[in-house]
């Protein structure tokens, strides 16, 4: 199903990289997690708003995961699974914390299964990646995910991984921003609140 303009999505792209928008599927994460993937459909629905998957392979999956329910079950969880393992790895470095290595063998198990389908395609303006067998494959969209953390972990741009400044919030984001400043997932819900309770406090509280 496409998303229009008059049906609001329920997610949120505000990670500025493909991998830290998976992990930010789970609201509240330290205090009340509320988890926005919840069947197969959903994670299709999410790649598709994160461009990772066209109208057309969309609506191919979901057809062939009514055909193949225990199958797409299990892979909603594999999902679950790889996204958890990529929180606790880039939250650790956002903390400047030690990664755990049974977070770096879940990651790894998928690379090495995603890039067994890796390719190069030719279009009109050169050579770009692919998957070879990804019409077959319905966990292709955990193929892009596991290359893109890993493309970030190996990147110098992983020291500007950052979690949100909120307590209970947890998303994380990498930091664009000129003069690395950025402190909140979205400065109208997150950064809004804490302005809200800030100036709660001074008042309640004058200095
Ligand atoms: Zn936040």
């Amino acid at each position: 199903m496409a998303v229009t303009e008059t049906q609001a999505s329920m997610f949120e792209f505000s990670g500025n990289n493909l991998c830290l928008d998976f992990i930010n599927t789970v609201h509240d994460r330290a205090d009340k997690p509320r988890d926005l993937l919840n069947t197969y459909s959903d994670l299709v629905l999410w790649s598709q708003e994160a461009h990772i998957l066209t109208e057309n392979e969309v609506q191919y999956l979901k057809e062939k995961a009514v055909q193949h329910q225990a199958e797409a079950v299990a892979i909603l969880k594999q999902a679950i699974d790889l996204r958890e393992a990529m929180f606790r790895l880039f939250d650790a470095m956002a903390n400047g914390s030690p990664v755990q290595e049974a977070d770096l063998t879940v990651l790894n198990t998928r690379l090495s299964q995603s890039m067994a389908q890796a390719c190069i395609i030719q279009t009109e303006d050169g050579f770009v990646w692919d998957w070879a067998h990804k019409d077959q494959a319905l966990d292709r969209m955990l193929w892009s995910l596991a290359r893109s953390a890993a493309d970030l972990l190996i990147s110098e741009q992983h020291h500007n991984v950052r979690e949100c400044a909120s307590d209970d919030c947890e998303w994380l984001f990498l930091d664009t921003s000129k003069n690395h400043s950025r402190r909140w997932c979205d400065m109208k819900s997150c950064g809004n609140r804490a302005k809200v309770r800030k100036h709660y406090l001074q008042k309640k509280h004058p200095a």
